[in-house]
This record gives structure tokens, sequence and C-alpha cells, in this order.
């Protein structure tokens, strides 16, 4: 929804106060429609239905129907490929960079590391724009969700801010979906996602911020103190997505963000009629299929019903 909304005002500027923008409006896409903050997003739900011995579509847990799992990373990477190939127009620079050379050949571990270390402090926000889907699929266990949304960034990106960011934002989407209140559920979040001390104080002094000094930029942090900004300055849905939509510049990233914590907040009842009712988008791209809110809604249930326990094949015992 967040990212939906935002799309029309993307790499424009700050909406001025008294004119938030409240609905779903066209740009370069039609009203409504979601981009690649949501397309990574979709990669990563079906990756963790597949690695959970899902079928992706139905939810099914008939083993018999798929190929065994493999590793979460690996899925991950494969499936960002594939949809890398499509030649999606909305594509971060450091994504694209990663992704074309694991299309080129290279291992996801051998591209991204050669990405980073082009560019060492690279640390956009191209991994906690798409994360959420961690936090579904581990809601009833905190151990396997920080390791997983660690490293589904470390596919793409492995800065310590990124990684840490995308624990940060799933820990505190795991205390919201438990019923705690934002501010405590992102305090919470901090400390058990260990986040380094300066993105720490950016998220800690976000809710001080006056919206004109927020960047809102593709930085993580930006990104990530806008989201919060969002989140404990406001109470409802609607707010929270609006205010941070509203700052322009990289506002559909933004905007999924806080609507992730948001959504886990205020719950899907929340979610304003006018909105679920034009919220689109192409899913794969290139398929002809058009997923709408009732589909993202599935596939959110689906990740939420995969069992909490042993990971596939390990034997292992369960946390639970
Ligand atoms: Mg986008």
């Amino acid at each position: 929804m967040g990212d939906a909304l935002g799309m029309p005002l993307e790499f424009g500027p700050r909406q001025p106060a008294d004119r938030l923008v409240r609905e779903m409006q066209a740009g370069r896409l039609p009203a409504g429609t979601f981009t690649d903050d949501t397309e990574m997003a979709l990669a990563l739900a079906e990756s963790m239905l597949v690695v959970s011995r899902r079928d992706p579509v139905n939810g099914s847990a008939d083993p018999s129907t798929f190929t065994p799992a493999q590793a979460l990373g690996d899925e991950v990477a494969e499936r960002f490929v594939s949809w890398y190939r499509t030649g999606p127009d909305d594509i971060g620079n450091h994504t694209r960079a990663v992704l074309s050379r694991i299309a080129g050949g290279e291992t996801w571990q051998d591209a991204v590391e050669a990405a980073q270390r082009r560019r060492p402090e690279s640390a956009g926000n191209g991994s906690v724009m798409r994360c959420w889907p961690v936090a579904l699929a581990h809601w009833g266990d905190v151990d396997r969700l920080l390791a997983d949304s660690r490293l589904q960034s470390q596919v793409t990106h492995p800065h310590r801010e990124c990684v840490a960011g995308c624990a940060f934002v799933n820990a505190a989407v795991y205390r919201l979906l438990h019923g705690i209140e934002p501010a405590e559920a992102v305090g919470w979040a901090l400390e058990v996602a260990a986040v380094p001390q300066p993105l720490r104080l950016v998220i800690e002094s976000a809710p001080s911020r006056r919206r004109e000094e927020l960047q809102n930029s593709g930085w993580v942090r930006d990104t990530l103190e806008s989201a919060v900004w969002g989140l404990l300055t406001t109470d409802s849905f609607e707010e929270a997505v609006v205010q941070v939509v509203s700052l322009g510049n990289d506002p559909d990233t933004a905007g999924a963000v806080v609507g992730a914590m948001a959504g886990a907040a205020y719950g899907c009842e929340s979610i304003p009629a006018a909105w679920h009712e034009a919220l689109r988008g192409e899913w794969p791209p290139g398929s002809g299929r058009i997923w709408r809110a009732q589909d993202l809604a599935g596939i959110s249930d689906r990740l939420v019903e995969i069992p909490t326990g042993p990971e596939p094949n390990s034997g292992a015992p369960s946390n639970a």
C-alpha cells in the first residue's frame, strides 16, 4: 500500500503540509500500482514458502509437488535474478550491480562481495524495502526471524546497517504483530537486532524530527528515520503512510517500510477501502497475472501458516 501510494511521488519534492497525498494517484504507472519494493518482497515471500516446502501458489504442503528445498540465500538469489531478467524499470543501482553479476554466472556470494568492494560505503534501502515477508513466515520464532532477515539482506545488501536494518524492521513487525505498542516495539527491536550505534541514534531521534528535516533518500538511514518517524508520530495506518510518502524523494520505499510496520500495528481492517480497491501489480512481471490486495493478503496468510519448527531436512529440535 505504501509502495503504491508513494509511486507517483518518486524523485519528487516534499509535498506541502496542507497538501499531503491521501489517494492513490497515477504516475509513470496507473494509480495504485506497486513497484520493485513489492515485487522483490513477493520474490522473497515465494522463496520463504519454497524453502519451507510449501507451494508458493496455493500454500499446500505436499512435498512431492516440488523440488527439494535449497538454502534460502540461493533460492532468494535465483528468484531475484529471474525478476531482474524481466527488465524491471524500477531497480536500485546497487541491486542491479549485484543481480547483473549473478545473471552473468557468478555465485551470489561472489557477486555481492564484488559489488560492495567497488562501493564499500554503499548502504541503500534496497533490502529493508522488501524484508517484511520474513517477519510473517517467522512470526513465532524470533531467532529464525532475525537470521533470515539478515540473510536476505546479505544476498544484495551486506552493509552492516542494511543487514541490521532488516533485522530491526522485522523485529519491530514481530512485536507489533504480538500486540505491543509501537514505541515499545521499536525500542525492543533496536536491542534484539543489535543495530549499530550511528543508525541507532538516527532511529531513536526520529520521532522528534520535524518533517522538513527528513531527507527520505535512498540511504537506509534516511528510510528508517522516515518510517519510524511516521510510525511513532501518528496513530493510524493511513496517517503513518500518508505522512511518510508525502516526504517525496524515495517515498515508495519509505512507504513500503512504514506500511509494513503500521500494518502490523493496526491490521488489515485499518487500510482505507479506496486504497484496498486500487492496489494492483503484475506478478511475476510479464506473466499477465494481476495481483490485487486480496492476493497479497493470500500470500501473507500462506507465510503465517508456515509451521514453526525444525528446518526442513535438518532433523534439529524445534525451538517451540
Ligand atoms: Mg520502488
